[in-house]
């Protein structure tokens, strides 16, 4: 048996209540100035960081999104646009897919929502490319409503100032969602500031690689270090190979679409790769997933429609 199929994944061992004054104590003290979190970036701000902080870190989504947001400044204005232009703004923040789902919900927002970022759950949650998380942190960042959000550094302090375990599960489990339900304060504003405190607890101090103790505001609270930080048992976690990889041919050819003013011959996506196996499987990845437009005379482009 795993640590995480333990009685303490279903019942937090530390009382909630403890663990919430610290932790949003220390946020207020220590959080990063991102222009997301200002009131000034709204609901639509706020839903383009979640969009683009989902897999790639801070400093490299910080220029992306400040030229997004000022290009786009609403979701109608993006909507306005072809797809291809959100690709190709997107630079090389990686998994480029998430800028064709932002592009969709723009236009779902505008269609359905008269161009405002609508506020209730169901109503995030029922466009085009959002899922629970994203639906939920909207609501609770954006909004100040009260839901569980439930990213990779949340759960993993939750694994460990809650669960007595070094890391969460590879993928999201019901337990955890339980606990992070069970861990949120009652009240709505409360419930928000835990839910931005806790992710940057994660994000600044208990890292992936590095737990900074020293600096936590839970530590004479937190069941894994009080148990003397046991070894993870569970599964082998994901590494984050990238050279070699069909995303970083594809990452390649993407590029150069990007930075073309006019669709581009087979000739120039053929020299950025030698093996010529695995780039036709990377370009027609990308024609798949909608990402890149062949024309019927053989060139190809970002979508346009
Ligand atoms: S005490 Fe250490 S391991 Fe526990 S939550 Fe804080 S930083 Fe993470």
């Amino acid at each position: 048996m795993t640590a995480m199929t333990s009685p303490s994944a279903q019942t937090p061992p530390v009382a909630a209540s403890s663990l919430h004054t610290p932790v949003i104590g220390w946020f207020e003290q220590h959080a990063r100035d991102l222009p997301w979190r200002r009131p000034e970036a709204g609901a639509w701000g706020v839903m383009v960081s979640e969009f683009m902080l989902q897999q790639t870190p801070v400093n490299r989504v910080l220029p992306v999104y400040e030229q997004w947001l000022a290009r786009w400044p609403r979701p109608a204005d993006l909507a306005a646009e072809a797809p291809g232009e959100a690709v190709r703004a997107w630079g090389r923040l990686g998994y480029p897919r998430r800028a064709l789902r932002l592009h969709g919900a723009a236009q779902a927002i505008t269609e359905r929502h008269g161009g405002d970022v609508p506020s209730e759950h169901a109503q995030l949650l029922a466009l085009p490319g959002i899922g629970e998380y994203t639906a939920a942190a909207v609501a609770s960042f954006a909004y100040g409503q009260r839901h569980a959000v439930l990213d990779t550094n949340v759960r993993r302090v939750f694994a460990r100032a809650a669960t007595g375990v070094q890391y969460p599960p590879n993928a999201t489990t019901a337990a955890e969602r339980k606990l992070a339900r069970a861990l949120l304060p009652e009240e709505d504003e409360r419930a928000a500031k835990w839910a931005a405190a806790t992710m940057e607890l994660g994000a600044l101090v208990c890292t992936a690689r590095n737990e900074n103790c020293d600096r936590c505001p839970i530590a004479a609270r937190c069941s894994w270090r009080l148990a003397g930080k046991p070894a993870h048992e569970g599964p082998p976690r994901k590494g984050q190979t990238y050279a070699g990889t069909d995303r970083q041919v594809r990452g390649r050819l993407l590029a150069v679409l990007r930075d073309a003013v006019a669709p581009v011959p087979q000739a120039a996506l053929d020299a950025v790769w030698e093996e010529p196996v695995q780039r036709a499987r990377a370009l027609d990845g990308l024609v798949a997933d909608g990402l890149v437009e062949p024309l019927a005379d053989g060139r190809y482009r970002l979508p346009m429609t």
